[in-house]
């Protein structure tokens, strides 16, 4: 997600990430954005290999409690460790071979002091202990925390996001995603009456003597921590198994128990993009832990094997088109949209906040090509152009490093555009297919970083991008073909662009099309017409003079 497309929601996500310093202009970063976004001494010396997160949650108290035993394996001897959790949750004890640790509190950064001896090679486990009232989301999943709502019938209706804000806003971790557990065991005690609905599958649900069940959910595969999530409410279940190219895929389906006959029905959009996605990206990265889409109180987010879902089951954007175009109420836009991440986002997943593009540009882009899958090119062409009504250039794409800090939302439209321009530039449908399929392969379950996806994409298609990539992610300029007919001659150039840029451009020229390989330096060739038209999907400007 966040799905910051439109200019409503873009707003209330610069109201909101300025409480948490996420847009902070250069240098005004703090000591706890540095402690958060960066691979500090303290986080470098392990590798996650394993959690298990074990929690009760008190929905009358709105109150949560229990540990997380985080086992890692030493990469280089060091006897300080970095846990985050975030005010105002406590920590109330950590636990190493039996005996209770020191723990030094920096903001929402502990640092605690290992008595035993961190050897390279071991694989050891420490249990951090905590409670607290996490911090309840306002408007989910922008904000993040803690959705206490209700459903119509008066039940609870519970549910956990927090892209961005981290991880730890609700559970002790290494809040930093250049590091994924290998696996995780995800264990949650509610009240009896209400079903927990986690990532990966269902290994066991106990009832236990007070009054409360506790729900075991174990995912295969390795997860970011942002993708972890709790859903509890009066759920109803529905299954169904794809044949995928995996071969068989479990998809199932919670919802509310009143809506069970609304989502068996509007869910099949569920299927149809898997076919188009395992068609264009690969197979589904996760067969291991099935597929979910899971209803929530607000409107979704790409968790892990668990899709959310609050889309009201309607067509589009909340029954809106975001892209003008008319093609936008073809689909339901969040689970098009979230289920696209399982892609780009869970399988690809960035190192650094800055570089959230890897997971927003493609997956807007992927709203296009389920369309291009079921409706054909003119249609996806239609709906990625009609996209750029949304995009700003006020900032880069890629945001600052180090310091837990996204770009602007033109990582959505602009991205998306950008890579359907790359599209053209490949010229070959097929090829470019394979370049999606081959970024999901090669860097299959890894996190990533932007220069990994640049070279890769460059490697593939044989195209040098370095400055196409410059100008599209890292610039707000829009590149300009400046060009003037006079005399039988074109004369044309590129403007507003970075050093080397030099992107080709399909005209139509004498009613055909053409290639055009415009340099900041004036070219020209002759012409019979008086006339050019620029090709609408290549994302650029031009004027004539
Ligand atoms: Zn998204």
């Amino acid at each position: 997600m966040k799905n910051i497309l439109s200019l409503f929601f873009a707003l209330f996500v610069v109201l909101n990430c300025n409480s948490q310093g996420l847009l902070s202009e250069k240098n005004n970063f703090t000591k706890q954005d540095t402690l958060r976004g960066s691979i500090t001494p303290e986080r470098k010396w392990w590798d996650l290999t394993y959690y298990h997160l074990d929690i009760e949650v008190k929905p009358d108290e709105k109150f949560i409690s229990g540990k997380n035993t985080i086992q890692y394996k030493v990469l280089k001897p060091h006897q300080v460790m970095q846990v985050d959790l975030q005010e105002p949750m406590v920590i109330t004890k950590v636990i190493q071979d039996d005996k209770e640790l020191e723990v030094a509190h920096n903001g929402n950064a502990h640092f605690i002091t290992l008595k035993t001896d961190q050897n390279i090679g071991d694989i050891n486990a420490i249990e951090i202990h905590y409670k607290g009232n996490p911090k309840e989301a306002i408007r989910a999943p922008w904000d993040g925390g803690f959705s206490w709502k209700k459903d119509e019938n008066g039940k609870d209706f519970i549910a956990t996001s927090c892209q961005g804000l981290g991880a730890s806003v609700w559970w002790p971790n290494k809040d930093h995603m250049y590091d994924e557990v290998d696996s995780m065991l995800i264990s949650v005690t509610n009240p009896k009456g209400l079903t927990n609905v986690s990532n990966g599958r269902l290994r066991e649900l106990v009832e236990n003597d007070n009054n409360t069940v506790t729900s075991h959910w174990f995912v295969n595969n390795p997860i970011n921590n942002y993708g972890v999530n709790v859903n509890i409410a009066d759920y109803v279940n529905f299954s169904e198994v794809y044949e995928g190219e995996k071969g068989h895929l479990d998809m199932d389906y919670w919802v509310l128990s009143d809506n069970l006959e609304k989502a068996k029905e509007h869910f099949k959009d569920a299927q149809k993009m898997m076919k188009a996605f395992e068609h264009w990206f690969g197979p589904y990265p996760f067969y291991e832990d099935s597929f979910k889409l899971v209803e929530v109180p607000y409107l979704g987010m790409e968790h892990q094997s668990s899709v959310t879902y609050g889309n009201q089951y309607k067509k589009g954007y909340l029954g809106r088109d975001i892209s003008g175009s008319g093609w936008g109420l073809k689909f339901d836009f969040i689970i098009i949209h979230e289920a696209g991440h399982e892609w780009f986002a869970n399988n690809i997943t960035y190192k650094d906040a800055a570089d959230m593009w890897i997971h927003e540009s493609f997956t807007n882009y992927s709203e296009n090509l389920f369309l291009d899958y079921y409706y054909g090119k003119k249609a996806s062409s239609d709906y990625v152009i009609g996209t750029r009504l949304n995009i700003k250039n006020k900032k880069p794409i890629i945001g600052e490093y180090n310091v837990n800090s996204e770009g602007s939302s033109d990582m959505y439209s602009k991205g998306g555009n950008m890579l359907h321009t790359l599209r053209q530039l490949v010229e070959d449908d097929e090829k470019w297919r394979q370049v999606l399929r081959g970024l999901n392969s090669t860097f299959y379950h890894q996190t990533v970083t932007t220069k990994q996806v640049e070279d890769y994409i460059s490697q593939q298609t044989g195209i040098d991008l370095a400055a196409f990539f410059n100008q599209y992610l890292r610039d707000i300029r829009i590149p300009n073909l400046e060009y003037s007919i006079k005399n039988g001659e074109l004369k044309y150039r590129w403007t507003a662009i970075v050093k080397g840029f030099d992107m080709p451009i399909q005209i139509e020229i004498d009613g055909k099309s053409e290639w055009l390989f415009p340099k900041a330096e004036w070219k020209t060739i002759k012409i019979n017409s008086d006339s050019i038209k620029i090709d609408r999907d290549f994302y650029v400007k031009s004027k004539e003079i």
